[in-house]
This record gives structure tokens, sequence and C-alpha cells, in this order.
């Protein structure tokens, strides 16, 4: 199969969709790659490295459209790119459909098949082509935290892990999924006090094991949630609740009696943030302050570290990837977590939870 790499459009997306690593794989699979010119200049991927893994550059993205059997994005595709996607093409990559009826349109017009990392499965119920993000964003969670509890970013003026002598920073986990542990990771290394609160006595029993007693864990209650966060400097907001907005957790009331220049890093944005007083913002922008409070809700946070997060998301996409290229299609009859991630086959959606919300029949 020719499987084809365009260079990212979307504004501020630095991520490439195939790394040279990832290429190489997919040549030594006895598949063609072809690459847009420049398509990996965010993670500093050259040309050269390009044509080392084995691919062929091409000039313009138009070539990888018309001549690619697949086509590996990481956004979704923006509308030109949708209106050079045909029948019988396959597209691999995040498209967040739910909500977006103009490219659900537009992919349905194309006829292509659409396969959307984000419902892709696994075994045990999780989203594999998700995860890698949320490793990424819980991460950079306490990084953004770090930065902006200082005093010139209008937090308390705290070093999270303290010295010797001072005490360090209280961090409030809301949410001990994939982002929450790995905040916690973090956190716990720098050496911050740590208490995550989660709705699943079961991960809670799991979170207790993993960490030792290195972390406080906490079921999560109103009256928890509250005496919690009065006393926290950090609060990561991290919930999920598969298929629905996020409940909002912290409200505005309680901000006057946080502590003044507490920061709230709201990673659960991209759903609508676990926090009353959140609204997104960029990487450009990241913060801002409600009664005293610094609120941090970028809702694309892995895209500050393109280079961390293209790798990560080709580790986990690289073998639903190559058995679509050595099978086509006949890999989704083999692997049902794969088929799962069919949204759009040949003018029709293909993906329950997706025509459900945008009134399509399926
Ligand atoms: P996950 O499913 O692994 O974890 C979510 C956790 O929230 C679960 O353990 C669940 O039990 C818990 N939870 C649900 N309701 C709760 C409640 N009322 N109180 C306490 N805990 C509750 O999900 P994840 O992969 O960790 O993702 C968390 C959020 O981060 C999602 O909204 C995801 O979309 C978002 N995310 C954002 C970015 C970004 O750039 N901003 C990047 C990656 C992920």
């Amino acid at each position: 199969m020719l499987v084809g790499v365009p260079k990212e459009i979307k504004t501020h997306e630095y991520r490439v969709g195939l790394t040279p690593a990832a290429v190489r794989e997919y040549v030594a699979a006895r598949q063609e790659v072809i690459v847009e010119t420049g398509a990996g200049a965010g993670i500093g991927a050259t040309d050269g490295d390009y044509e080392k893994a084995g691919a062929r550059i091409v000039a313009r993205a138009a070539d990888v459209f018309s001549q690619a059997d697949m086509v590996v994005k990481v956004k979704e595709p923006q509308p030109q790119e949708c209106a050079q996607l045909r029948p019988g093409q396959i597209l691999f990559t995040y498209l967040h459909l739910a909500a977006d009826r103009p490219q659900a349109e537009a992919l349905l017009k194309s006829g292509c098949s659409a396969i959307a990392y984000e419902t892709v499965t696994d075994a045990r119920g999780g989203l594999p082509l998700l995860a890698p993000m949320s490793e990424v964003a819980g991460r950079l969670a306490i990084e953004a935290a770090a930065f902006s509890l200082r005093r010139h970013a209008g937090g308390r003026g705290l070093l999270l892990g303290g010295v010797p002598g001072v005490l360090p920073a209280r961090v409030m986990i809301i949410g001990g999924g994939v982002v929450g542990t790995h905040a916690a990771r973090m956190a716990v290394g720098l050496g911050t006090q740590v208490t995550i609160i989660d709705r699943s006595l079961q991960r809670l029993r799991e979170l207790d094991d993993l960490f030792g007693g290195r972390v406080q864990t906490r079921y999560s209650t109103i009256d928890a949630i509250e005496e919690e966060a009065l006393a926290a400097d950090v609060i990561v907001g991290a919930v999920l609740i598969p298929g629905a907005s996020a409940p909002k957790l912290v409200r505005r009331d309680m901000l006057p009696r946080m502590k003044r220049g507490a920061v709230i890093i709201d990673v659960a944005i991209d759903q609508g943030g676990c926090f009353e007083t959140s609204r997104p913002t960029t990487h450009d922008a990241p913060t801002y302050e409600v009664d005293g409070v610094i609120h941090y809700c970028v809702a694309n946070m892995p895209g500050a570290v393109p280079l961390t997060s293209s790798h990560a998301l080709n580790h986990a996409t690289l073998p639903f990837g190559l058995a679509l290229a050595t099978l086509g299609l006949k890999a989704l009859v083999n692997d049902p977590h794969l088929r799962n991630g069919l949204n759009i086959h040949r003018g029709r959606v293909t993906s329950k939870p997706v025509a459900e919300s945008l009134a399509f029949n399926f």
C-alpha cells in the first residue's frame, strides 16, 4: 500500500502523523511511504531524515492526497483536506466527529473510510490511541503548575517541592485515570504532598498499591472535594465521564475561600472542564485569574511538546497503521477494536455514538 503523510495545517499543530522511525517500520513491512516536504519540521525531522528512513518526499499536500491509498495524520482534516479525499481511500487520524457536523458531512461526501484514533478500543475497555496524549497532558500539568505558582506568573510564589525545613506544595488531583496518575507521578517525584480523589473505589485501591503510600487517596464526595480544595496549592482537574461533559466539581463560590495565588490546572477542559470558572485557553495565553486563583485551561496541552507527543502517538498507532497498510480494510474484520475506530465508510456513518450525537442514520 502507498501510505501518505501530509504536513499538519491546523493552527499551532506541530505534531506529525508518522515519525521517521515509524516510516522505517512501514518500509520494513514492505509498504511505500510518501511524505510532504517539511511535514516533520515541527519535531525537528528533516526531509533527509524521512528519505533515510525510506520515504519519498513530495512537494505538495495535493500529491499526498491524490496518490496515497492511506493518509495518516494527527488532527482532524481541515475543509481543504476533506475536499481532496476520495472513495476507497483510508484516512487514519484523530477526528472528534461527535461535535463537528461540517467535518462529518465533508467526510461522508468524500466517500473515504475514516478511522478515528479516539474511538479505537482495547481489550480492557480503554482507548489506546488517546492514552498517550493523556500521559503527556498529565505530566505537563505539574510543569504548568510549577510555572503558574511562581510569583511573577500570579501564583503564591511557592516552590512545588519546598526545601528542607519548608513545606512542599499540596497538590489535589481530581480523577485518578491516565491523566491523574501521570500528574501524580510527577508531583510525587518533585516531593509534593499529593491527594488523589476518584469516584471509583477500585481505582483508588489500584493507586494506593501503585504509589505505595506516597499519595493519599480519597473517595470523591462534595465534602471531600471542598475540604481538599480549600487546603490545596494546586488542583489538577482530570475527570472523565465517557461520552459526557465533565461534571463541575469545583464551584465558583469556593474560590474566594481558597488560598490566594493557588493554581487550577483543568486538563478536562476539552470536555468542558470540571471547574465552574474554567474556559479554554491557548499556549500563547495559557492562564487567567478569577477571585485570586490562577486558572490554566489549555485544551491541547500535548501540542506544547510535539516531539514527545509525536513519538508517543506513533508508538500507539503503529501496530494499527501497519495492519491497515498490509491488509487494507480487512484489518478491521480481524480486529474488532480497530473496527470500533471506523467512523465513516463510503458515505455512511459507521459509529453509533457519532451517528447518535449528530442525528445521522446508523
Ligand atoms: P480516564 O478515563 O483515564 O480517567 C478519568 C477518571 O476520572 C476515572 O478514574 C474516573 O473514575 C474519574 N472520575 C469520573 N468522575 C469523577 C468524579 N465525579 N470525581 C472524581 N473522579 C471522577 O481519563 P483520562 O485519559 O485521564 O482523561 C481525563 C481528561 O483529560 C479527559 O477529559 C480528557 O479528554 C482530558 N485530556 C485533556 C487534554 C488536554 O490537552 N487538555 C489532553 C489529554 C486528555
